[in-house]
């Protein structure tokens, strides 16, 4: 008669985004007692497990295998081995692979555990001193500048506080089309580095931000968090937004339609967008 293997965990376990001292002891425990750790990169993964002293079988996930490896991990699971689950830093899932793997372990009643910690977003979040009972996370904004754009159009009337991660190569760009498309008197924080030596939090309008970010080449170095402040819910804010909205509709659609649809989804009342070029219908 063969052993019913003892039921598996899939554990989560988020790591630091810059501090060593930021991994758990529960974090360090739970590495220590799995089979094996699936990791995004496995070098930099060993590494972090090296000055921890762990010595552990990694497995490599990342977006362009983890379709092909989720069925072969849970099948690991359903044997009876416990799996970690890490990144290269903070919170697995958060930008980064995993959701596949964790979804096809649930799928397979398997049991998904979170060892929680740091996570980039959060962290700044928590400095950044601007409404934070409600935020919305978007990551990475696309890279090419067309698409970034028409994002940040649609996210122009948005209320709540909006997180962005952004690289060193574009957030002078970000911060420029920011600043076009919400307007140069929106207040956010850049929060860079956090957690490591050369951490730093700015604040400001994002005309501010952008000009302190142009003028000094080090405010362009390492990760940053980039915080900005929800649309106020006046009505200016409401017919600064039915007009960048109408700006973009009228390309495609006659000028009172577009008119129309930009007042609907503002809440700015229809006159207020009335431009030379518009006909009230
Ligand atoms: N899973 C991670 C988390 O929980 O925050 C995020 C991974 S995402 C691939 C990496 C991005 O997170 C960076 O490009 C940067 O925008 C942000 N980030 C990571 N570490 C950071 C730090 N120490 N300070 C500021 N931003 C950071």
């Amino acid at each position: 008669m063969s052993a019913i293997p003892a039921p598996a965990t899939l554990h989560v376990v988020a790591t630091p985004i810059g501090n060593l001292g930021d991994l758990s002891p529960r974090a360090l425990e739970t590495l220590r007692t799995v089979a094996a750790i699936c990791a995004e990169d496995t070098r930099h993964t060993r590494q972090l497990l090296a000055h921890f002293g762990i010595d552990k079988p990694l497995v490599a996930l990342h977006e362009h295998n983890e379709d092909a490896l989720a069925q072969r991990l849970v099948a690991r699971l359903l044997a009876g081995e416990s799996l970690a689950l890490v990144s290269d830093a903070g919170t697995p899932l958060v930008s980064d692979p995993g959701f596949r793997l964790v979804g096809a372990a649930r799928a397979a009643g398997i049991k998904v555990s979170p060892v929680p910690g740091a996570c980039a977003f959060i962290a700044a979040l928590s400095v950044a001193g601007l409404p934070s009972d409600r935020f919305v996370f978007e990551g990475f904004l696309p890279a090419k500048a067309a698409a970034r754009r028409e994002r940040l159009q649609q996210l122009a009337g948005e209320v709540r506080t909006l997180a962005f991660y952004e690289s060193s190569h574009r957030i002078q760009d970000t911060l420029a089309d920011l600043a076009q498309v919400f307007g140069p008197t929106r207040r956010a924080v850049i929060a860079r580095e956090l957690t490591k030596l050369f951490e730093t939090v700015l604040d400001g309008t994002l005309a501010e931000l952008h000009a302190a970010v142009a003028a000094d080449a080090n405010q362009r170095k390492g990760e940053f968090v980039v915080l900005v402040q929800g649309a106020g819910d006046d009505a200016d804010a409401r017919i600064a937004a039915g007009r960048r909205l109408y700006a973009r509709l009228a390309e495609h659609l006659p000028p009172s339609t577009a008119a129309r649809l930009a007042a609907d989804m503002s809440g700015a009342p229809r006159k207020a967008l009335y431009g030379s070029d518009i006909e009230p219908g």
